[in-house]
């Protein structure tokens, strides 16, 4: 793929900069699918087991929306990751996506997945800012 030229002169991004993040990404993702895995796994032996009695049964089914809840908010992480790593492919990581402003790498840190800059971030949550 040919880059524009022109327009913006001399990025001041050093290309490795955020590589630091993507291995915190990765192990991110790593980690949720190996618990995702897991679940799976105990999901089949739970429903595998006839023997259970009822309070076996309670207790299973309170697992198991448990950790159906669990992996709807691990799912969303895991796009988010997912998105993140784009991003960092595609050099456009670190920056707010909707205000283009650079977010601080602290930010990047605690939440290295992040879309937004904090004031956006709060935004967001307001509804103020539709996400894609
Ligand atoms: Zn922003």
């Amino acid at each position: 793929m040919a880059r524009t030229s022109g327009a913006k002169k001399a990025t001041k991004k050093k290309p490795n900069s955020f590589e630091i993040f993507r291995k915190k990404l990765v192990d991110n993702q790593t980690e949720i699918l190996n618990l995702y895995e897991r679940d799976l796994k105990v999901g089949q032996e739970a429903s595998d087991d006839g023997t259970e009695d009822i309070v076996d049964r309670a207790n299973n089914s309170y697992n198991r929306e448990f950790m159906f809840a669990l992996s709807d908010a691990e799912r969303q992480m895991l796009l988010e990751i997912e998105d993140a790593l784009e991003r960092l492919d595609g050099g456009e990581y670190g920056s707010c996506l909707n205000c283009s402003d650079t977010i601080p790498k602290a930010r990047l840190r605690a939440v290295p997945w992040t879309r937004y800059c904090i004031d956006c971030q709060e935004q967001a949550e307001q509804g103020v800012i539709l996400e894609a």
